[in-house]
């Protein structure tokens, strides 16, 4: 019974991988086979989408299985490099089950032009990504990233990484989707509101409200 189960959890996370691949396609998150997500399985291995496919073409058959370590378990293709960094995290963060990381083009231009999105502006933002450091830039595929990210890992649930792109960490796929968009939406919200003369960060005074309303209805206090 374990083993079914197992299988159709198995199952169901890889159609999210493949329509989650689709919608950051469609969405323009990612251009050409630019990206990664991966999930964590129930027995601790990770499922991902493999190397050199674009994430608008992904099919289910070509999704990758690797262990802890990244052996590669399952798959015709490779997982590509960047799965580095995604081990490295899920090492770290035991309650995290899904990593999406894209490309999306206003978080990538704060990413490119070195600047974090760590102010803290719009509530629903606050609640559900806090905040939004910048990760030095650190060489592709090298040991560089994994280093570049370690000083956020443990508190955050987003960052960007300098010259690149963003990541975000999610307890399921749809969690890790969701925190993306709401990221690229907040760099676009915040990027209009420069050109309007800047965004007003909230104080102190109204994050601590913020904080106690969050753990009240979400059993959660944002993390500053
Ligand atoms: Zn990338």
């Amino acid at each position: 019974m374990k083993n079914k189960g197992s299988l159709r959890e198995k199952e169901k996370l890889i159609s999210e991988i493949v329509e989650i691949s689709h919608l950051i396609y469609q969405k323009g998150f990612v251009s050409a086979t630019d990206g990664k997500i991966s999930a964590r399985l129930e027995n601790g291995n990770i499922i991902c989408t493999p190397t050199s496919i674009s994430k608008g073409e992904l099919k289910k058959s070509q999704i990758v299985e690797v262990d802890p370590e990244g052996n590669l378990v399952y798959g015709i293709y490779k997982p590509s490099t960047e799965i580095k960094m995604h081990l490295f995290i899920y090492k770290q963060r035991k309650d995290i089950n899904a990593i999406v990381h894209a490309h999306p083009p206003f978080a990538t231009a704060f990413a490119t032009a070195a600047l974090s999105l760590e102010g803290f502006t719009l509530p629903e933002v606050i609640i559900n990504l806090g905040k939004i450091p910048l990760a030095k830039y650190a060489t592709p595929s090298t040991d560089e990233v994994p280093l570049s990210i370690q000083p956020f890992i443990e508190n955050c649930d987003a960052f960007l990484l300098q010259n690149h792109g963003a990541v975000t960490l999610g307890t399921n796929l749809k969690d890790a989707y969701f925190k993306m968009e709401k990221l690229e939406h907040y760099a676009m919200v915040v990027l209009l509101a420069r050109i309007l003369g800047g965004e007003k960060n909230l104080s102190n005074e109204d994050l601590k409200k913020l904080s106690d309303i969050s753990l009240k209805i979400y059993g959660k206090k944002i993390k500053i």
